[in-house]
């Protein structure tokens, strides 16, 4: 039995944790936290029976606290009832699946508590990777990847112990828009972001990775989790989605992990590492797939990956500038208020405004995320 504790568990990446823990049928799922949807989160609490379940709403928290009345588990809310949820002393694993930088404080907390990781929440680490990976050492604790082209990374890594890295090789679908113009993307609608052609994902990361910031944060969690310089870290278009990434070695050899676009995959290899388990579901067919083809990324038309370039080898608290900036953008492109292009231009501001904070505690992060939101407001 292993014990595991969910951040996230309405999401796209929750919702396919449990289903891998409730097929697996040998994982007990002991903590569970959502934002607010309580429908979903009452039936996870009714399937799994959670000793700890967290609502960040206040309000949801007191309904869903009446309607599990019937059963044995505290509901939390909030910030404290998130980090009591991602310390809840019987998990060995928390699955970081919220979206956003709201994930700083309880992955720390459940370093802290000694728990392992397995990190989908790449802004944690793209704001905070100098302290999170530091403490990961300290503690003791796995980060396990769960984002696809880090696991493959991490996949590509086994049995290479000791030897060095000469280059990361992150594959990227390219998006709805690859091969656009800028002018043609001035007018792309949220209809038209939210369709990716081969990943089925939450809502603010569809729309990051038809911009490119996905790739973007990326690019940065890798830095950290596999200890390279930027500069290290290739971008390589693969429209096919079929190479989820590569590691190239100091003799010019290239590993890599390849597989149909499924993130149960890498959800039970973290969960269950370095053991692999059968799993159910398409497999690659190379002789109906033809081929696999390779492009450089267009930086110019998709300049959001360029900044995070940018931001990554400043450092300091330009990454959390970066990561704040698209988060609210984002957020206001879904809510209609912004044209699409507008989110790139917002990044790009803010981090052109920002003086950059080396070495940035996390109080430190959370106010350049603070002042990054107010710049702008103020501007637009
Ligand atoms: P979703 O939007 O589908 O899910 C987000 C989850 O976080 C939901 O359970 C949501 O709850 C919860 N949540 C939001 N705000 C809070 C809060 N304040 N407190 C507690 N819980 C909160 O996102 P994804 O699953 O797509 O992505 C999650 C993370 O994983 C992101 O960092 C993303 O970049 C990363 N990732 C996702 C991949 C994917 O395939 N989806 C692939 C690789 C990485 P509610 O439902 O109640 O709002
Ligand atoms: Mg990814």
């Amino acid at each position: 039995m292993k014990n595991i504790a969910v951040l996230g568990s309405t999401g796209s990446i929750g919702t396919q944790t449990l289903e891998v823990a409730e097929r697996n049928g040998d994982i007990r799922v002991t903590a569970l936290a959502a934002g607010s949807n309580i429908a979903l989160l009452e039936q996870q609490i009714r399937k799994f029976h959670p000793s700890t379940a967290c609502v960040w709403d206040e309000k949801k928290a007191m309904e869903l606290r009446e309607n599990v009345r019937d059963l044995d588990v505290t509901v939390l809310s909030g910030m404290d009832g998130l980090i009591a949820a991602a310390t809840e002393k019987e998990a060995e694993i928390v699955v970081t699946a919220v979206v956003g930088m709201i994930g700083i404080r309880p992955t720390i907390a459940a370093m802290e508590a000694g728990k392992d990781i397995a990190l989908a929440n790449k802004e944690t680490l793209v704001t905070a990777g100098h302290l999170i990976m530091p403490l990961a050492k300290e503690k003791h604790v796995r980060i396990l990847p769960v984002d696809s082209e880090h696991s493959a990374v991490f996949q590509s890594l086994n049995g290479e112990a000791g030897n060095k890295i000469h280059k990361i090789l992150l594959t990227a679908s390219g998006g709805p828009f690859r091969g656009w113009t800028r002018e043609r993307l001035a007018g792309v609608q949220v209809e038209d972001a939210l369709k990716h052609p081969n990943w089925s994902m939450g809502r603010k990361i569809t729309i990051d990775s038809s911009t490119m910031v996905n790739k973007g944060l990326e690019v940065m969690e890798a830095r950290w989790l596999f200890g390279v310089e930027m500069d290290q870290i290739q971008v390589v278009v693969q429209p096919q989605s079929v190479i989820h990434s590569m590691v190239e070695f100091e003799d010019g050899a290239v590993i890599a992990q390849l597989g149909t676009p499924d993130m149960k995959l890498p959800i039970q290899y973290a969960l269950y590492y370095p053991e692999r388990r059968y799993l159910p579901g398409a497999r690659l067919d190379f002789a109906a797939l033809g081929q696999i083809t390779f492009e450089a990324p267009d930086m110019e038309v998709f300049r959001g990956l360029a900044l995070a370039y940018q931001a990554g080898k400043r450092g300091g608290s330009l990454p959390t500038v970066y990561n704040a900036a698209n988060e609210y953008a984002v957020a206001r492109f879904l809510k209609k208020e912004i044209p699409y292009l507008t989110i790139i231009d917002m990044i790009a501001e803010a981090m052109e405004h920002h003086k950059t904070v080396e070495h940035p505690s996390v109080d430190q992060i959370l106010e350049a995320e603070q002042e990054t939101y107010e710049f702008i407001e103020s501007r637009w």
